[in-house]
């Protein structure tokens, strides 16, 4: 007999939250802290969605995407989680770049990258104050149509290199560019620029692991391994669309609110369908482009060896002559984000991993036969040992293993449409909010843009939606969706 990841789940929920990504994880919690019923459904075997990790035979233990946020997350875990999750952030003083036109070692800060453009880039301090002062005030409502590079511009005309140190970073955190408005540049690198680059000590698996022990504590039902083929709608000829509940895994069980984690377009047109939203949301919905996706490459080195830790936390590596958003995304990888975990990342480990980050598209991937994706993926790793020995010397003898993903591999495990790293671009996130609009109880919370994704932004765009799905629920009566 299969087993029923179902069993003993109710019929009816307050809330069904669809996926256990960090804004799904926050949203379900916050629903359940304020008194609703919340069931949690994730497709996959673990919780975490992109904030997850796996494990490889000898105890070595790999995280996804635990390379670095701001500070901001210490407030908002210990606000919508616990204070033993937010004690547990500590700050990645030593942060590195290296390409061909500068290498420097910072903490990431305010502070030091004012001194480094004073005193290595030469610019007065002036505009350095002035650029920061500019991007500190930028907020969501502000002039969308200026976009990072002419903000660049304004600030450091023809300092190519200023812009690479000022932007790589968050081309890498978020996949944002040159091309998308300056406001998402600026809010981002200002939240990382206030006090640096922070990291979850402990690893991700002990993260989830505390965020779940926390959604049981507040009567959340977590069901992995739980599929939602289809959000109902309620559709009464000339009055208002509802959100009835979802089919999961064949089974049809009813809520009065429903908040979707998954990747914004497949919710629209995959979970809902075509059918109930008005034509010219479906027209909004259509031009919202996918972000970019990721290869990854895993290293663990044997248990007990060491690597210096002078080679840094973050090491944003490139050999391309200058900063350009295309060469990022190249299969002919010039630019690489090392991060180095070192025993103290997981106190009571012996062990030190790296874990190499691109960014790509998922065509290059996508189209290959099965023979030159594994080909591609062996090529991979071994440009990447082959790149990360003029960093660690000797570093190829060490490992004990190494492998790569691709955005395949991202979208088979989260669904996300073409593996997307970070949902879609900036356009998604006015559509997310409207979806309560269009089709009352139903809500949207996950990566959508620039500013809320990432681990910060999916946190808080949780709480965000969980709030709204609560005033919902505050307002409307049980006996609509419960059939009581
Ligand atoms: C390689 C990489 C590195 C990154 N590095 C960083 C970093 O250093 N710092 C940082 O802040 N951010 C980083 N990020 C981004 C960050 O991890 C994500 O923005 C964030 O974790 C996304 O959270 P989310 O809530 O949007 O959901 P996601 O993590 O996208 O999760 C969505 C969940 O929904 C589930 N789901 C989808 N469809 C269904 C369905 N039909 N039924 C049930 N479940 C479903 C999926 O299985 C998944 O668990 C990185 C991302 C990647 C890919």
């Amino acid at each position: 007999m299969p087993k029923d990841f179902l069993k003993d789940a109710r019929d009816y929920y307050d809330c069904i939250v669809i996926g256990s990504g960090l804004a799904g994880l926050t949203a379900a919690n916050t629903l359940a802290r304020a008194g609703h019923s919340v069931l949690l459904l994730e497709q996959h075997y673990k919780l975490g969605g992109m904030a997850t990790w796996f494990k490889r035979p000898r105890g070595h233990i790999f995280d996804i995407s635990l390379h670095g946020f701001p500070i901001g997350m210490i407030k908002s875990c210990r606000r919508y989680w616990t204070s033993e999750i937010a004690d547990s952030i500590v700050q990645l003083k030593n942060i590195r770049f290296d390409n061909p036109m500068f290498s420097l070692t910072t903490t990431f800060n305010r502070q030091d990258f004012t001194r480094l453009l004073v005193e290595k880039f030469a610019v007065p301090i002036e505009q350095v104050q002035a650029f920061f002062d500019a991007a500190r005030g930028m907020n969501f409502f502000d002039d969308q149509s200026t976009t990072a590079g002419q903000l660049f511009e304004r600030f450091f005309p023809g300092r190519e290199d200023v812009i690479r140190l000022l932007m790589e970073p968050i081309t890498y955190a978020n996949g944002s560019t040159l091309e998308d408005p300056a406001i998402s540049y600026g809010i981002v690198f200002s939240n990382f620029m206030s006090q640096g680059v922070f990291t979850f000590s402990g690893g991700t698996d002990r993260l989830v692991k505390l965020m779940h022990d926390d959604l049981v504590k507040n009567g959340v039902d977590v069901r992995i391994k739980s599929d939602v083929q289809k959000i109902h709608v309620h559709h009464v000829p000339f009055q208002e669309r509802r959100v009835a509940g979802v089919t999961v895994n064949g089974r049809t069980i009813r809520a009065r609110a429903v908040i979707s984690n998954s990747n914004l377009r497949s919710t629209i047109f995959d979970l809902v369908g075509e059918s109930h939203w008005d034509a010219d949301f479906l027209d909004q919905a259509r031009a919202v482009r996918l972000n970019n996706s990721s290869c990854q490459v895993y290293m663990a080195l044997h248990p007990g060896e060491r690597i210096d830790e002078s080679c840094g936390d973050l090491l944003f590596s490139s050999t391309a002559p200058l900063f350009r958003t295309e060469a990022l995304l190249n299969r002919d990888i010039t630019s690489r984000t090392y991060s180095f975990y070192y025993p103290r990342t997981r106190p009571g480990s012996d062990r030190c991993l790296v874990v190499s980050s691109t960014n790509a598209n998922y065509r290059d991937w996508a189209d290959l036969t099965p023979e030159q994706y594994e080909h591609s993926k062996r090529e991979l790793v071994e440009s990447t040992i082959d790149d990360l020995e003029r960093y660690v010397p000797g570093i190829r003898q060490k490992l004990d293993h190494a492998e790569a993903s691709t955005p395949l591999t991202f979208q088979h495990y989260t669904k996300h449409l073409q593996g997307a790293s970070f949902g879609t671009k900036f356009e998604g996130l006015a559509v997310s909010r409207n979806i309560p609009k269009q089709i009352e109880g139903l809500y949207h919370a996950g990566s959508v843009g620039i500013i809320m994704s990432g681990w910060l932004g999916a946190i808080n765009y949780g709480v965000i939606v969980a709030n709204d799905a609560d005033a919902h629920l505050l307002r409307s009566p049980v006996s609509i969706a419960a059939g009581t």
